[in-house]
């Protein structure tokens, strides 16, 4: 181990130092990558009838990880085909202890291969393997293992109805947790004996590959689940195709608004949940150190790359110089880098394109007066990284404080009153979620029973489990997922 003492960019020295350790990188042979995959259909990998194959990339260093094939509009409907068949023939008519047993068995391999799973969603994705490790993997485990627990009591989670399934989801998904929203959407449709047809992000398709394979191994009836790759073409022929009785999308609002008139006027049941800008606000009663692990959590592990991410910080003025100097402090040691070292706080941006939207909004933020602050990490030199960045003197009105930056910016606002604080959380298009630190709670109550989100985090943040519905207010979408409410988006009555 060695000491290395660093000078901060406000020419204050750093107190204390980083210690930096030796690499510590998680094996990546635990997991094969096939160098081609098909597409997901009837129960088996099929070459695509596009033809077509694409690259995807470890953002870490550029490498190419696998082809994987293309889906058009023909294989979209093969797709749609073999669900709507294994609806009718198989899923609808099993019985719900039956469909139980399969969602158990799909848990236990998930946690039996969690390692495999992580590695590859780390190598995929870039986030930093202790993410993947301890929150992706073990959170969609999870999520079949509670769904598993519900498929032979849906009486009982809609007491004096009869619920029954919709048919067939198409299901579209973003890049940030690959495999954890997979689960969020796959589990509840089965276990309420829908079967689905999955699209996962252009940049992140191989740990829904993957799930596949666990499919196969838990004898799910084929056509059950079936997953087809692409790009938004392809989820927009998803989203298009006429034998859909459910739409289910997680990903950006100028997306989720299309999606919306695509199925306007249609039978097809439609939940979004789309962008956030968080207000995470620390009041001057709060245990100061523990919310700035929680602000760093907030935003900085995972690369920001999280809708509900801690966004825009709303720190009471009185200990605003405070914050500000221990956060500046804090970013100066957040280990960036190989996501797949154990070590690794900040791993790789996710993609050229959303490194390129993050450069170009905080330089925005910049021309329109917020000043700039960052890690003086050294960042790799091939693949794509930003650094741990803290905007102050952000107003409301700035864009940095009103478009979502999916990135590891945090803009800092002050505020002086509880109202004020309430105002500036809510004065956003958007209402995913917020968090609140103080030692009060009276306070907290009152902050969340006012703050438009659907979820607020106190004294925490970034904290999942699937019982908790998640879903949000205004241009952050409808619908929850996650607990009965979630439940309820995939049944009719
Ligand atoms: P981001 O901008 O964060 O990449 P997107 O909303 O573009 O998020 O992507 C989320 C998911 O939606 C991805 O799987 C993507 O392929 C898909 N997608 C993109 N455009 C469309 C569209 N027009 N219709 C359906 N799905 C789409």
């Amino acid at each position: 181990m060695r000491r290395d003492d660093r000078n901060g960019q406000d020419g204050q020295a750093v107190q204390g130092s980083v210690w930096q350790y030796s690499p510590a990188p998680e094996a990546r042979e635990i997991v094969k990558i096939q160098p081609r995959y098909g597409l997901f259909i009837n129960g088996e990998f099929v070459e695509p009838r596009s033809g077509r194959y694409f690259e995807t990339i470890n953002p870490a260093n550029e490498e190419v990880l696998a082809e994987v094939a293309y889906a058009d509009a023909e294989d979209v409907d093969r797709a749609v085909r073999a669900a709507r068949h294994a609806y009718e023939q198989v899923w609808s008519k099993l019985p719900g202890k039956e469909r139980a047993k399969y969602l158990f068995r799909i848990a236990r391999i998930l946690q039996e291969r969690s390692r495999e799973f992580a590695v590859l969603e780390s190598l995929d994705g870039g986030k930093p393997i202790r993410e993947s490790r301890d929150v992706d993997i073990p959170l969609a485990a999870a999520h079949f293992f509670y769904h598993a627990g519900w498929a032979d009591k849906l009486a009982y989670a809609f007491p004096g109805r009869t619920p029954r399934p919709l048919g067939v989801a198409g299901q579209i998904i973003p890049w940030n947790f690959p495999l954890l929203m997979a689960a969020w959407k796959i589990a509840p449709a089965l276990a309420c004996g829908n079967t689905v047809v999955l699209k996962p992000a252009e940049t992140t398709p191989l740990t829904a590959l993957l799930l596949c394979e666990v499919f196969q191994q838990a004898d799910l009836p084929p056509g059950v689940v079936n997953i087809v790759t692409g790009d938004g073409q392809t989820g927009a022929w998803l989203v298009q195709h006429p034998d859909l009785d459910k739409v289910a999308f997680t990903g950006s609002t100028e997306v989720g608004r299309l999606i919306q008139k695509a199925v306007a006027g249609t039978r097809k049941r439609l939940t979004l949940e789309l962008g956030g800008k968080a207000a995470n606000v620390i009041f001057e009663d709060a245990a100061i150190d523990q919310a700035i692990e929680g602000i760093i959590n907030g935003i900085y592990f995972n690369q920001g790359h999280v809708c509900c991410a801690g966004s825009r910080l709303l720190v009471q003025e009185s200990i605003a110089d405070l914050v500000i100097s221990k956060l500046r402090r804090r970013i100066q040691r957040l280990r960036v880098g190989d996501p797949l070292d154990k070590n690794t706080d900040v791993g790789a941006i996710n993609s050229r394109r959303q490194l390129q939207k993050i450069e170009r909004l905080v330089a925005i933020g910049v021309q329109e007066g917020a000043e700039l602050y960052q890690s003086d990490c050294v960042l790799p030199s091939k693949g794509y990284w930003y650094r741990p960045t803290v905007l102050t003197k952000v107003s409301t009105a700035h864009t940095v404080a009103r478009e979502e930056i999916f990135g590891p910016v945090l803009s800092v606002l002050t505020f002086r009153t509880p109202d004020e604080a309430v105002q500036i959380a809510n004065n956003t298009r958007y209402g995913l979620s917020a968090g609140v630190w103080t030692n009060k709670g009276s306070k907290y109550l009152e902050f969340a029973a006012r703050v438009k989100a659907g979820v607020v985090w106190c004294n925490t943040y970034n904290k999942f489990d699937p019982a908790s519905p998640f879903g949000g207010y205004k241009e952050s979408g409808f619908g929850r997922e996650g607990g009965v409410h979630g439940l309820a988006a995939y049944v009719a009555f």
